[in-house]
């Protein structure tokens, strides 16, 4: 069964919608997401309403918990607080108790998914080396940890003498991130995994930036907000 992980939205419904349309075309039915499915952007109930009907299984980012954690608030910078206070502004009730309802780590089958890391999930620490993803490795008990946070696709193998998700050895795989690219490759990034002959396929895929940015800019939002989309940085 092949699996769609998705990662790090950040309220972009067009970089949404493009990932769910190559999604369905592969006639890809279980989803994953592993959080920060507002913050940034200018559609953070639009994404959510997405991934609902779509029946897409999350857990819950750091900026999903900002908006009612304010010691996670207190680490964000000042346009990442900025957008905080405005999605909190702009959602209904329902998609805010829905953010609330994530859990920090989903298991299925060979899998664990959670946004940062699976060594202390609510302390949102960033595995940008193998030093950090060493330290992870025990934390998780399936072959497969599936994480996001950094926005940079990545694969950590527990032995890097193997094949990249070669049966038998353990692997954390960063899925890069939906809504927010910081690869200096501004388009969207996500998984496709076959469950059954770990065939991983990693999608670049380019959406409509140009709009995703006028509506932050048209939302009041902070402009580098914006900008930082075509950078893809
Ligand atoms: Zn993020």
């Amino acid at each position: 069964m092949k699996i769609a992980i998705i990662s790090d939205i950040h309220g972009n419904l067009e970089a949404l919608t493009t990932a769910f349309q190559i999604i369905q075309s592969r006639g890809i039915k279980e989803i994953f997401c592993l959080g920060d499915i507002v913050g940034y952007g200018a559609d953070p109930g639009a994404c959510i309403d997405l991934l609902a009907s779509h029946h897409v299984r999350a857990v819950a980012g750091n900026h999903d918990r900002a908006l009612f954690d304010r010691h996670v608030l207190m680490c964000f910078n000042r346009n990442a607080k900025y957008a905080i206070e405005w999605t909190l502004q702009h959602l209904t009730e329902t998609h805010k108790e829905y953010l609330h309802s994530l859990p920090f780590v989903m298991t299925e089958g060979e899998c664990t998914f959670v946004h940062a890391s699976p060594l202390q999930p609510e302390e949102w620490d960033y595995m940008m080396s193998y030093r950090d993803a060493a330290s992870a490795f025990p934390a998780f008990s399936t072959p497969i940890c599936w994480i996001g946070h950094t926005h940079v696709p990545e694969i950590f193998a527990e032995d890097v003498t193997g094949e990249p998700l070669e049966r038998g050895k353990r692997f954390i795989v960063n899925v890069g991130s939906i809504g927010q690219p910081r690869d200096h490759d501004n388009r969207l990034s996500f998984c496709i995994f076959d469950t059954e002959d770990w065939n991983l396929e990693h999608i670049r895929e380019p959406y409509d930036i140009t709009a995703a940015r006028k509506k932050i800019i048209d939302a009041g939002l902070p402009r580098w907000l914006g900008d930082r989309l075509a950078n893809g940085s």
